[in-house]
């Protein structure tokens, strides 16, 4: 969703703007003492389009004003998880030095800026507002988030970079592809899941003309199964429908949330069923393995161990991704996976706050990192989830050295260890800790 972000110095009212702009009372969220309050975030309808209002302000409880150092950093992290910033200015007061080189720090990010002058509470203040010429700005929004005066502006203003037709927030319906080569039981398992009797299925036309998905809901959530049309089709040729099948996957795995890439017990995992899962892995959605036709398999106690361990080592990079055995024909535990389903779905929108996010690294994450290399400094000083679905992560360096594969890789596993994000690949950015002048 376009996301706005505010931003500014202490004091200079963005709460207040905040509330004005999502027409909330809430305030703080903090709920707990001790707790840094972290950023809000509120959705915004208006005018049929949507978007995302991020407040930025960090307050320390205890602390009066917020530390100058803490208003780069929330600008920063705006700059990354944004479409559009907000910046807020005092008005009665004129252009600080902090409002200058956040100024600056944003003129650098590259990202789209608006420059909101508050606190003109009476029109004969705007005269002030024209001290920020300096800034160089030449367009600015004199508002009175108090008195609501000037918002008709620049709500204006937002809208119009609110591209059209934003999906609205997601309406608790899972997206979920059915995927994998040809004869792997795509269709076998589409008609368990929607052969049931406690199931309410719908076609519904979905984004192309021969596109359809499939609509069950069961236990009050729903699940739109994508292109299910795709599955249900037949090709001609073997090598046809090999490459066909590819095509789908690709478009199938765009439209969902959540991947099921079915594999053939009787036949092991290939480097094809590697590909596509590679697609589902780039395109960071979430990944159910799904091992079918296990009725055709002898068992032991320790067949799915073995059969586990193996495919571990040929889907190495996919280590996320939780492995279910399941039989399509008999439908042992074809419904399971809707279970699985509905964790991975919640745990690619779980968001990390970033004071929780922060305390974590600086207490867990460096000193392990500094105990495997003493020498070396842990580089990230500090970092935030800037994106859910996929949860991402922007962790600003000091050196503009690239983070090593290791270290990235130590950072995922231990925010896996403790966060889950079952199933759901996570996306690791770096950044270098923008210099500012003194
Ligand atoms: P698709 O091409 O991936 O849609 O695969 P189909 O659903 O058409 O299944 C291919 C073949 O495998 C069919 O003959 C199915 O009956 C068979 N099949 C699918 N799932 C299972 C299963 O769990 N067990 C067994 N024994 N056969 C299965």
């Amino acid at each position: 969703m376009f996301t706005v972000a505010i931003v500014g110095r202490p004091n200079v009212g963005k709460s207040t703007l905040f509330n004005r702009l999502t027409r909330s009372r809430k305030a703080i969220v903090g709920n707990q003492p001790g707790i840094t309050r972290d950023r809000l975030s509120e959705t915004v309808n208006w005018d049929g389009k949507s978007f995302r209002v991020i407040d930025t302000g960090g307050v320390v409880p205890g602390e009066k004003e917020e530390l100058p150092e803490s208003v780069f950093r929330q600008a920063e992290i705006a700059l990354e998880e944004s479409d559009l910033v907000l910046m807020v200015v005092d008005g009665r007061e004129g252009p600080t030095p902090v409002d200058e080189s956040l100024h600056g720090l944003l003129r650098s990010g590259g990202r789209e800026f608006l420059l909101v002058v508050n606190k003109m509470d009476v029109p004969s203040v705007d005269d002030h507002a024209y001290a920020f010429h300096s800034l160089g700005i030449e367009e600015f929004f004199p508002v009175s988030a108090e008195h609501s005066r000037g918002f008709d502006e620049l709500l204006e203003a937002i809208l119009e970079r609110v591209p059209e037709g934003e999906p609205e927030g997601s309406d608790g319906e899972i997206r979920v592809a059915i995927i994998g080569r040809p004869n792997m039981g795509k269709s076998s398992l589409l008609n368990q899941l929607l052969g049931q009797e406690r199931v309410i299925v719908s076609e519904t036309p979905g984004t192309t003309r021969d596109s359809v998905d499939s609509v069950l809901e069961t236990a009050g959530q729903r699940y739109r199964l994508v292109d299910t049309a795709g599955i249900r089709r037949k090709g001609k040729t073997s090598g046809m429908v090999e490459k066909l099948s590819m095509v789908m996957a690709r478009r199938s795995i765009q439209r969902c949330d959540v991947v099921l890439l079915l594999i053939d017990a009787t036949e092991g995992a290939t480097r094809a069923d590697a590909t596509i899962g590679g697609y589902a892995h780039e395109a960071g959605k979430s990944l159910l393995l799904v091992v079918n036709k296990w009725d055709l398999i002898e068992r032991d106690a320790f067949t799915a161990i073995r059969l586990e361990k193996e495919y571990r080592m040929k889907l190495k990079f996919l280590d996320y991704a939780p492995l279910v055995f399941v039989s399509a024909r008999t439908g042992q535990r074809v419904f399971k996976l809707l279970e699985h389903v509905q964790r991975a779905y919640q745990a690619r929108r779980l968001r990390v706050p970033t004071a929780e996010l922060n305390q974590f690294l600086q207490r867990e994450v460096q000193p392990r990192l500094q105990a495997a290399s003493p020498r070396r400094k842990f580089p990230v000083v500090y970092g935030s989830q800037v994106a859910v679905d996929p949860p991402t992560f922007v962790l600003f360096t000091r050196s503009r050295q690239k983070m090593h594969f290791s270290v990235e890789r130590f950072l995922v596993n231990r925010l896996r260890e403790r966060y889950g994000f079952y199933a759901t690949p996570l996306v690791v950015r770096q950044r270098l800790r923008a210099p500012r002048k003194r």
